[in-house]
């Protein structure tokens, strides 16, 4: 097994945030699997809610602070931890304040948006930022790297397709690149008709075949909003333009991504559906580490198909596309009218079609404009969230 202390030999500084969530826990399970506490040095862990699970992985890891977003929770999980030696905070300024504390490895997976001012904290704090959230990138991409950039940060990333292409993206020839190829489950309504989709219940729609994720992402994968972020992150992330990024819907995900070369060459990064390879491939970087999943068998696996996403009914991919080529703020607007369209499908306000129609209808609302740092993002994000709502109100009239 590779040792967890990095080249200098030293035992690494790591922080995980959103560690209760689906991307938080296959951490801590890689984590587990190298050794836990006896090899790294965690220092925080964050939640929103779920005290109970944040104060047993702290105790586990022995973590230095544990941070819950949400300020109620803040007794409860004083409680949980009196008489240990963690440190406890509340409120959505101590997630900022535990991301900024210095580190060799922060992963962040809070979910959504909020994760935005915490992703900049860890970049301006961490050697290396693992990033599984994609509304940093998809709302404030330049910004992002622009930060890491000043601070002289490592971004890998951890989404499965884009930790796919950072494996087999040749940085040395990025000329030699003709595309990227993402791919796309398709989600468990790819063989639904328009009439079927627009009965689908939240219920249906947290069922994904493949991938077992957070409530949000899985909702995502069903309106294929998951590939629309991903079609923008991919963009931001590589030196690509966006005509030069496909997505191609792969039922079996094993394939997790592409990258075509000029001379036709198509190099592919393939595995189990299990976040913890790309986790492991983080924490390793720039080496390979074990990581405790599955192994791909291939007579098991026999078929493996590849087909063209349907954006009559999966309107997502032309959003993202549009958004994209509308450039500045509307990434952080598509992103930011979904999130509140998801909430209110989720919570039975909306119907499953809506989510798309709120998100167009908001799009072609908020105007858009240049980008310049991360409050112009979090002010197109508020913007964007009012005028959903305003949509969605006139849905539920209807
Ligand atoms: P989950 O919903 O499972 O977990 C989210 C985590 O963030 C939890 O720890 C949650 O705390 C915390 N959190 C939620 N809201 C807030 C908030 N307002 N402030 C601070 N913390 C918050 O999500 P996932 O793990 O599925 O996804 C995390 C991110 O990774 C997302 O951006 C997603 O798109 C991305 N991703 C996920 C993949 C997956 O396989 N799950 C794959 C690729 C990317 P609590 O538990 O207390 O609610
Ligand atoms: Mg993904």
């Amino acid at each position: 097994m590779v040792s967890a202390d990095d080249a200098a030999g030293e035992r690494r500084r790591i922080s995980v945030l959103g560690a209760t969530g689906s991307i938080g826990e296959s951490t801590l399970d890689v984590l587990r699997a190298h050794g836990g506490r006896e090899a790294f040095d965690v220092v925080a862990l964050t939640a929103k809610g779920a005290y109970d699970k944040l104060a047993d992985a702290a105790i586990e890891f022995g973590a230095e602070l544990a941070v819950c977003a949400d300020e109620a929770a803040y007794r409860d999980l004083r409680d949980r931890l009196s008489g240990t030696s963690v440190r406890v905070a509340a409120g959505a300024e101590a997630v900022c304040d535990a991301a900024a504390e210095a580190t060799d490895w922060t992963m962040v997976a809070i979910a959504g948006a909020a994760s935005l001012r915490p992703s900049f904290a860890a970049a301006r704090a961490s050697r290396v930022v693992a990033l599984a959230n994609k509304e940093t990138m998809v709302c404030a991409g330049a910004a992002f790297v622009r930060e890491l950039r000043q601070s002289g940060g490592q971004l890998l990333p951890v989404d499965s397709e884009h930790n796919a292409i950072f494996q087999v993206f040749d940085q040395h020839q990025n000329e030699a690149v003709e595309r990227l190829i993402l791919t796309a489950s398709g989600g468990p309504f790819r063989r639904l008709s328009l009439e079927e989709m627009a009965r689908v219940t939240p219920a249906q729609a947290l069922q994904h075949p493949n991938w077992s994720m957070g409530g949000k992402i899985t909702i995502d994968s069903a309106t294929m909003f998951n590939k629309a972020l991903e079609f923008i992150e991919a963009a931001y992330l590589f030196p690509v333009s966006a005509d030069q990024i496909e997505v191609v819907v792969h039922p079996q995900s094993i394939v997790h991504s592409m990258v075509g070369y000029v001379d036709g060459s198509v190099l592919a990064q393939m595995g189990v559906p299990d976040m913890r390879t790309p986790i492991a491939y983080a924490l390793g970087w720039p080496r390979r580490v074990a990581a405790p999943v599955e192994r791909l068998d291939f007579s098991k696996v026999r078929r493996l198909e590849f087909e063209k996403p349907d954006e009559a009914r999966f309107p997502a991919l032309r959003l993202a596309r549009e958004a994209l080529a509308a450039g500045g703020s509307s990434p952080c607007a598509l992103n930011a009218s979904n999130e509140v369209a998801v909430d209110a499908f989720v919570g039975g306000r909306i119907g499953f079609l809506d989510i798309a129609w709120v998100v167009e209808a908001t799009l072609e609302q908020v105007a858009a404009r240049t980008l310049g740092s991360l409050s112009d993002s979090l002010e197109v994000d508020a913007e964007a969230r009012r005028v959903a709502e305003r949509h969605i109100a006139v849905k539920e009239c209807a």
